[in-house]
């Protein structure tokens, strides 16, 4: 019988977290460990680790995915094992997943099968508590902003006009829209409110592209959070509390150092969706690792159009450097579902629908091709792949003369990427001629247009009244050019989740922009996305127990 997720890294020992660091060329006064297997690293470690070169930097990224995943994580932490085991320093960069999908659709995040993060079951529940500390900062500056208004006002802040939400680290359907303070006047004063998932917070956003604490609190303090009644923006540094905020954040802001299941030294910190948010692990902790190591591989999250898209034109831009060569992981059953095969079905053989589906992993390659980066193809092989399919695929591949590798991290650990491996080193030895999609100099609409145009492959767009409004207030206050991080579905290019493959000629309606001045980037709400998602029929969080001795079952 297949071993689940957490049987795999329940089985597999561990090495004393001092001896990862060790691995990673940081000596164990430079970490603060929390248990014997998790580290934080300090900022002294971090300070000394400026000195050391850049590594190469390789980004993972995917087609459009189905709802289960299609291993972006698995082949990250199984390239980041294949290159060790070829005798590179290497080291991984990952994202702290959120409790909204653990108890929800997903299950863990923490990789699957024999390429995993250890311990699994920590790293997807509170882990070094983290996302609870982004959600208190979070909270805090909601409670401050109404206690400001509640005592007086001095800001003359309308209460219609608050923008920041307060939060919550999972998927909570009934918190969508509330009305606040409602009692008599010693309990506040009555306004339309709402939560948000933590990870979507502008506090998520800021904490994973600060380069220290002074830019954290920099950062934090331009965070617009309400106008007043004369339309004037209200930023945190307006209410004066960053110092408290970020005092909240401070240890939370070192990146935590753990392990793979063959003991390759990963950072794994801070965790933005990317289809709300913009979907990468912290600065910080990537740019520890390039100067850690010869190779650091990270991943962004969904599709290429998505976490892909912003890696490249938000993060990079506060990374020393930009990414050497780009994987992108496809799957046979994303493909085939791509291709139109309804979930149930994807076990059974269907070539045509591989063919069709392809048109979206084509499309993929041609964007990151097209920011001059090299690409190379990591098909994540499942044993319900036919030989059949995978000659199809390797054929299509071959045709478009992209370099792919079939791999089995998922089966093998590092010894199913080895081949990818060599790839991928071979990629990042290539002449690369990276340019970001846009200029920050364009417009707001100009900057939007092109990544609809330019990498989902859509005609145009459509900006509701209340977006040109906004943009219109934006420009004026300066705000216009900054990058855009579009919120949008994971599962199709266009805004419409059912349009699979490789749709055109479709429309974006922008609902809404949102200013995210500590991020420093513009959210473009498309269709109907929520920044506050709901649980399925059957969440995840039905399969989990725990027994006295405090072994968790069913996390995945
Ligand atoms: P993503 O990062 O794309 O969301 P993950 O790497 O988290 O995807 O994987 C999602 C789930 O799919 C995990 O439970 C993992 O065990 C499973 N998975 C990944 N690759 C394979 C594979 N080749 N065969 C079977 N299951 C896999």
């Amino acid at each position: 019988m297949v071993k689940s997720d957490i049987e795999i890294a329940q089985a597999s020992p561990m090495t004393a977290i001092t001896d990862i660091a060790t691995k990673a060329g940081i000596s164990s006064d430079d970490i603060e460990q929390y248990g014997k297997y998790k580290a934080k690293i300090t900022f002294e470690a971090l300070d000394k680790l400026q000195q050391n070169d850049n590594g190469k930097l390789i980004l993972v990224t995917a087609i459009n995915p189905t709802p289960a995943g299609e291993g972006k994580s698995t082949v990250t932490i199984g390239l980041g094992d294949a290159l060790k085991q070829l005798g590179h320093q290497a080291m991984i960069a990952l994202r702290e997943p959120s409790l909204g999908p653990v108890m929800g659709i997903k299950g863990g995040a923490a990789g699957g099968g024999y390429a995993q993060v250890l311990p699994m079951e920590d790293i997807n529940l509170h882990f070094t508590g983290d996302l609870h500390a982004i959600t208190t900062a979070n909270n805090a500056i909601a409670a401050l902003l109404d206690n400001h208004i509640h005592q007086g006002n001095a800001l003359n802040i309308d209460p219609r006009r608050v923008i920041w939400k307060r939060v919550v680290d999972l998927n909570d359907r009934e918190l969508r829209q509330i009305i606040a303070g409602l009692g008599s006047p010693v309990n506040g004063v009555p306004r339309e409110d709402g939560f948000d998932i933590t990870v979507a917070s502008e506090i998520m956003a800021v904490f994973c592209l600060a380069t220290s604490i002074e830019n954290l609190k920099a950062r934090l303090a331009k965070i617009v959070v309400a106008y007043t009644y004369d339309r004037m923006p209200v930023t945190v540094g307006d209410l004066e509390i960053q110092g408290a905020i970020t005092v909240l954040l401070k240890d939370a802001l070192k990146p935590n150092l753990v392990q793979t299941i063959e003991g390759t030294p990963a950072f794994v910190h801070g965790g933005p969706f990317a289809n709300i948010a913009h979907g990468c692990n912290s600065v910080l902790a990537t740019t520890a690792a390039l100067k850690a190591a010869d190779f650091t591989v990270t991943e962004a999250g969904f599709g290429a159009d998505l976490g892909g898209e912003k890696f490249l034109d938000i993060k990079t831009r506060e990374l020393p450097k930009h990414p050497d060569a780009v994987v992108i992981v496809a799957t046979v059953r994303a493909l085939k579902m791509n291709g139109g095969v309804a979930k149930a079905d994807l076990a059974a053989e269907n070539t045509s629908a591989l063919r069709a589906g392809f048109a979206n992993l084509n499309r993929h390659i041609d964007n990151i091709q097209g920011y001059g980066l090299p690409v190379v193809v990591a098909i994540n092989e499942f044993v319900t792949d036919t030989a059949e399919e995978i000659a199809i695929l390797s054929e299509l591949l071959t045709a478009k003369n992209v370099d792919f590798s079939l791999t089995q991290v998922w089966a093998k650990g590092g010894a199913g990427g080895l081949d990818l491996a060599e790839k991928v080193v071979k990629a990042t030895e290539k002449s690369s001629d990276f340019h970001y999609l846009y200029e920050l100099e364009a417009s707001i609409p100009e900057k939007i247009e092109t990544i609809v145009t330019k990498i989902y492959g859509g005609a145009s767009v459509t900006l509701t009244k209340k977006a040109q409004t906004q943009i219109a207030t934006f420009e004026r206050n300066g705000w216009d050019k900054l990058p855009i991080c579009m919120a949008k579905t994971q599962y199709s290019f266009s805004d419409d989740q059912n349009l699979l493959g490789a749709p055109e000629g479709f429309d974006i309606t922008i609902r809404e922009l949102v200013p995210k001045l500590g991020a420093g980037f513009i959210v473009a709400l498309t269709g109907d996305i929520m920044t506050m998602p709901g649980l399925p029929k059957k969440p995840a969080a039905l399969n989990m127990d725990v027994d006295n001795a405090g072994h968790i079952s069913g996390l995945f």
